[in-house]
């Protein structure tokens, strides 16, 4: 299965995709940032990655992420944690983790904050938004976002970079053009409002499906994985 995979043509591929995405929203392409999600993916293919010069990965399992760092070994590497995280799993990410996306309730910022502070760091996190109010997603609803923000700007070690949506599925990214643009207004709108310890620039939104509809909507993070690594496998 493995060796079907050409890492390295769908990385340039991905690229290119954001850069002509960037081109036809009039954005500069370094502000985009990828993420090669590689969760459930083995190390070996993370190698490959690196040798094509990726360096930034994305994994939703606080042990899977810890493994990995641990056997990869490699202070080049950056490791952002998307998914959904227990506080009890908390030890395993900060520290671990350059960004934490999937920030949804007071409970886990707090733990958060208290692992941070243990280990001396300052943990860089994205609150996540349901954006389209799915009941199947978590979240924070985009109604309770200044409520969420108040009761969590000032714990002293942890620094909200931005929002993270995980948008529908859907069959066409032009669906979720809205959703983009909803946080991206969402985003704007917090910045206007000069809330002391609060000044966001990161919008972590799109993935396989959607990443060009989420550049063309401003994106700065894009979430990839099915189009670097190919479908995943669960067992
Ligand atoms: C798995 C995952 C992705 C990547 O999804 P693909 O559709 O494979 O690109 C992005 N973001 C989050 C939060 C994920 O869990």
């Amino acid at each position: 299965m493995t060796a079907e995979i050409d890492i390295k043509s769908n990385l340039s591929k991905v690229y290119a995709n954001i850069e002509r995405a960037a081109k036809r929203s009039g954005r500069d392409v370094n502000d985009i940032t990828l993420i090669a999600v590689s969760k459930t993916k083995p190390v070996s293919m993370i190698k490959e990655c690196i040798e094509c010069g990726t360096v930034i990965f994305g994994e939703n399992k606080a042990q899977e992420m810890a493994s990995k760092i641990a056997e990869l070994h490699d202070d080049n590497l950056n490791w952002h944690f998307i998914g959904h995280l227990q506080r009890n799993k908390v030890k395993y990410v900060v520290g671990n983790a350059c960004m934490i996306h999937s920030v949804d309730s007071v409970r886990l910022a707090e733990a958060i904050n208290a692992e941070a502070v243990k280990k001396g760091v300052i943990c860089d996190i994205l609150i996540e938004v349901n954006i389209a109010c799915e009941d199947t997603k978590f979240g924070i609803k985009a109604e309770d976002i200044y409520d969420f923000i108040d009761e969590i700007r000032n714990f002293p070690n942890i620094k909200i970079r931005g929002l993270m949506t995980i948008a529908p599925y859907v069959d066409n990214p032009e669906d979720n053009r809205v959703h983009f643009r909803h946080l991206r207004n969402l985003l704007v709108d917090i910045n206007s409002k000069n809330i002391d310890n609060v000044y966001m620039d990161v919008l972590s939104m799109g993935m396989t499906g959607d990443y060009e509809v989420a550049v063309e909507e401003g994106a700065t993070i894009v979430r990839v994985g099915t189009g670097i690594f190919g479908d995943r496998i669960y067992v």
